[in-house]
């Protein structure tokens, strides 16, 4: 078995340990290699997509993640009965938990990831960085070691200069980071982050480095097999961010030349190699306004955003990541690698920006999902679906590619106009208003763009008379009772079209369809 067109199965079964949109993504990409897909769904999931469309479904209890995705002894379980060879973990939940992986090895399954010993180095912020030092890597500018004396923290501080940032070793998701200004505020900022360091990662070791101002997120996708080969497969920027984390991500970055580009590529395949890195792995950096960059971190897993870099580069990340983990070499060079136009991710959260992002909650009353020639949807949802409570607030990822970055834009911002999405508040307007911004059409943005620019009383602009009119028609249909989704058990998105047709009745604008 070897190389890209190969379609004999690596495995003959795998179990997909997540859900949403990355378990029907993986889920294809094991169909298209003639592996059976098997999912598993708590309670609430139980007809979502992604469980409606494995091959094999299998329960894992309640809702809430610690009883059902993030259970290991129940996955475990669903592996051995279901007879799977290997798991893949998608990303969030189990998937860079090192523990989990050794758990699957030691059960007798292939992990369709990392190694271990690699998850746990690259998990911790502190080893990580260590790590890169060694190997020559530009980390931010702070000192290496655990700080929990105010005293050191002020003396490290003084040394790098304010604004520095306070970070938990352990942390991610954009948690446990601390911006500090001045030698006044370091005693009461090192206490309270320790604490939520503490109580969100069971791990209250901080760190003080740089905080870097306007700064730029650029990531670079890396791919490493078992023979001892690692290619990057180019970056991604990822500066549209809000609470720290990404909102949208695109590839090529558009702030930086040739040379950065090499230098920023061939740096992250040093990375990836000190630590003999095998599957997919993405390095991060943090990139100053003269386009110093440095190490951040290392996320050991498929990354929510891969699917910029596959659209550029031509190449299925998922499948990769599937024949490594059989031990098939990589079946591309770096030399077969190239950027092939633009691409644009717009993730779409079930949140509020003019509420600080809060997540909303409520039924999928209506989708209608942009199509067309560069236009991807990587979607976990449907019509009917209740969005459950318990899991992360993005439900869907819309992809765009085009020839060329002005494209991209225009093609992005006709295929966010014919999204449509009601029965609660999502971000798709503060999309449309970022596509809209002079900065980002430039390409001169920074991770501040959203902070400094963004006012979410603009956004209601956004709403138009159709789609209030639309709302209402759905709302309208609720109250009547009509077409209760989620209590029929093997409800099809297709038993739900009176749904729309009902809303379309009462269109005055049809034409926008
Ligand atoms: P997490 O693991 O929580 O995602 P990261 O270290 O990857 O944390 O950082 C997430 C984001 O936080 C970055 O993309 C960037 O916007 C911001 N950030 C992190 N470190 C710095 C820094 N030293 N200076 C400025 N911003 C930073």
């Amino acid at each position: 078995m070897n190389g890209s067109t190969s379609t004999s199965p690596v495995f003959s079964k795998v179990l997909v340990a997540n859900r949403g949109e990355i378990s029907l993504r993986i889920q294809q990409a094991l169909r298209e290699m003639r592996i059976v897909a098997c999912a598993v769904y708590s309670d609430p999931d139980r007809t979502a997509r992604h469980t409606l469309a494995a091959d094999e479904a299998y329960p894992l209890g309640p809702g809430p993640s610690a009883e059902s995705y993030l259970d290991v002894d129940k996955i475990l379980d669903v592996a051995r009965s279901a007879g799977v060879d290997a798991i893949h973990p998608g990303y969030g939940f189990l998937s860079e938990n090192a523990d989990f992986a050794q758990r699957v090895i030691d059960a007798g399954f292939t992990f369709i990831g990392p190694t271990p010993e690699s998850m746990r180095v690259m998990g911790n912020k502190l080893s990580a960085r260590a790590i890169m030092e060694k190997a020559g890597v530009p980390v931010v500018p702070g000192v290496t070691e655990a700080v929990d004396d105010p005293l050191r923290a002020v003396e490290i501080a003084h040394e790098i200069g304010y604004p520095v940032l306070l970070k938990a070793a352990a942390g991610g998701g954009g948690k446990g980071m601390r911006v500090v200004h001045s030698e006044a505020e370091i005693q009461s900022a090192l206490e309270r982050t320790m604490g939520e360091a503490q109580s969100a990662f069971s791990d209250s070791s901080i760190f003080v480095e740089k905080y870097i101002e306007h700064p730029r997120h650029l990531e670079v996708q890396v791919m490493g097999d078992q023979h001892g080969h690692v290619v990057h497969c180019f970056e991604r920027e990822c500066s549209v961010q809000r609470r720290h984390q990404k909102v949208i991500e695109e590839s090529p970055s558009p702030s930086i030349d040739d040379h950065t580009r090499q230098q920023l590529c061939h740096a992250a395949v040093a990375a990836a190699s000190a630590v003999n890195y095998v599957g997919a792995g993405t390095v991060e950096f943090i990139a100053d306004p003269q386009n110093n960059f440095y190490f951040l971190e290392m996320n050991t897993r498929l990354q929510v955003e891969h699917p910029v870099t596959e659209e550029v580069v031509g190449i299925d990340l998922v499948r990769a990541q599937v024949q490594v983990a059989a031990g098939m070499p990589l079946a591309w060079k770096q030399s077969d690698l190239r950027q092939r136009g633009h691409a644009m991710e717009f993730r779409i959260y079930a949140e509020d920006p003019a509420k600080n992002y809060a997540p909303s909650l409520g039924r999928v009353l209506r989708l209608r999902l942009p199509q067309g020639a560069g236009v991807r949807n990587d979607v976990g949802i449907r019509e009917g679906y209740e969005i459950p409570i318990f899991y992360d607030p993005m439900l869907a990822k819309l992809i765009v590619h085009a020839e060329s970055r002005r494209a991209c834009l225009a093609r992005a911002q006709r295929a966010l106009a014919e999204y449509r999405l009601l029965g609660f508040t999502h971000n798709i307007g503060l999309h449309r208003w970022v596509l809209e911004n002079k900065d980002f059409r430039s390409g001169h943005y920074s991770t501040s763009l959203l902070e400094e620019q963004f006012d979410p009383e603009v956004l209601t602009t956004h709403i138009s008379d159709e789609e209030r009119q639309m709302m209402a028609a759905a709302l309208a249909l609720v109250e009547a009772g009509v077409g209760d989704a989620s209590s029929a058990s093997g409800t099809r998105p297709a038993d739900l079209s009176d749904w729309g047709r009902a809303g379309r009745a009462q269109m005055t604008h049809r034409n926008q369809l």
